[in-house]
């Protein structure tokens, strides 16, 4: 499909392409909606094949970020920027490294407030720190709201407990089994959350070291990356990569619950949210389980407050109990109940909000 076309169909308002030949920056911005306040999203650094490659990543993530931040309740659009390069090349001169990122500040700072930027995969708030220097429209900064992982694996455990309570009738996840899939910055604190809850676990990663440090500290039990799809258990918390729960992984599962942090669980949502609803499972949603960095990113644009932070992500329960028990009573899967909660709050706030409210 042309790109006009597509942006047209699926409502987006603008792409954005930026090349400063100094630098060697080349990065683009897509800005989905800013019908519910300024769009923000990460920048991811990739290695992209082809620059098509890069435009669809773009257009997908900034699009996301809008039903995220919409279900969530926030005054924030959606929209993701990529650059595409090779950044194992340029750390290794830290002259280059700076100017290059106040070159991308730059040009955020053109776009005047319609996009607000953040780390993503493959960047750091190190990076931001320069990208602050040219321009105030990045958030997530170390000396504000910070790493957002901690905040996301808060919102994620919140997001189980609703679903316990759903499944089980009750909220606590003590003696269940969970299932975690990735101990990075997010599995691993969800680890810590579950163990103090009672929970026992079973834990995969592709690195030894992570999966040591969880047997180590909350008695986890090993299992092969593969055999994390076979385990006994009540949970699976798919924590490290989207795509897990597919037509080959959906046999093996046994657990009644998912619920993790990893974007875009389902390999293809309309096919897979009706097999595992029919299978009698309950699926929270991943966008409004794993919200809690967003929300955080959120208060700092407001002013930082740690604990209103922790009030607002405290929520995702609530939320996910509304989305469950709507689900239950309409028969419709719970990922569609989500995509109908942000469609209504965007359709709702058109022409209602200024992009610079907070
Ligand atoms: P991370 O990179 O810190 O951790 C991912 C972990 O998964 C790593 O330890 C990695 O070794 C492991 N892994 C990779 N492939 C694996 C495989 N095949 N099997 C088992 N383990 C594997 O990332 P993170 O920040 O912890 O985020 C985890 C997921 O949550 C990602 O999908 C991310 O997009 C999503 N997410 C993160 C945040 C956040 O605040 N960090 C917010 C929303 C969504």
């Amino acid at each position: 499909m042309k790109t006009f076309d597509y942006m047209e169909k699926y409502g987006y308002e603008q792409l954005v392409y930026f090349c400063d030949v100094n630098t060697g920056l080349k990065a683009i911005t897509c800005i989905h909606s800013t019908v519910l306040g300024p769009s923000l999203g990460g920048t991811r650094f990739w290695n992209y094949a082809t620059e098509d490659e890069a435009v669809e990543d773009a257009l997908r993530l900034a699009k996301g970020m809008t039903y995220k931040s919409a279900c969530a309740g926030l005054n924030l659009g959606g929209g993701k920027s990529v650059i595409i390069g090779d950044k194992k090349e340029l750390v290794k001169d830290s002259v280059k490294l700076e100017a290059f990122w106040r070159s991308f500040g730059r040009y955020i700072q053109g776009l005047n407030g319609r996009y607000i930027t953040a780390e993503d995969v493959n960047t750091t708030t190190a990076d931001m720190d320069f990208v602050n220097m040219e321009t105030n429209y990045v958030a997530g900064l170390a000396h504000k709201s910070g790493d957002p992982s901690p905040f996301t694996a808060l919102g994620v455990f919140r997001a189980l407990q609703a679903s316990c309570k759903v499944a089980y009738g009750d909220s606590s996840t003590k003696g269940k089994v969970v299932a975690v899939q990735g101990l990075g910055h997010v599995g691993m604190t969800l680890c810590q959350y579950l163990h103090d809850d009672g929970a026992t676990l079973f834990v995969t990663d592709i690195e030894q070291d992570r999966v040591n440090e969880a047997v180590t500290r909350f008695g986890a039990k090993a299992v092969s990356l593969d055999e994390i799809y076979d385990v006994d258990c009540d949970i699976y918390a798919p924590c490290a990569l989207g795509a897990t729960v597919n037509d080959d992984t959906i046999p093996r599962l046994k657990c009644k619950v998912i619920c993790g942090a990893a974007n875009n669980v389902l390999k293809e949502a309309p096919v897979h949210g009706k097999v595992i609803q029919e299978k009698g499972l309950i699926y929270a949603p991943d966008y409004v389980a794993n919200a809690g960095g967003i929300i955080n990113v959120y208060e700092e644009i407001k002013g930082y407050n740690e604990a209103a932070s922790r009030r607002a992500i405290d929520k995702i329960y609530d939320r996910v109990i509304e989305i469950l028990t709507t689900s239950a009573d309409t028969g419709k899967p719970t990922y569609q109940v989500a995509d109908e909660m942000a469609e209504r709050r965007l359709n709702a706030m058109k022409n209602v909000n200024s992009i610079y409210n907070k």
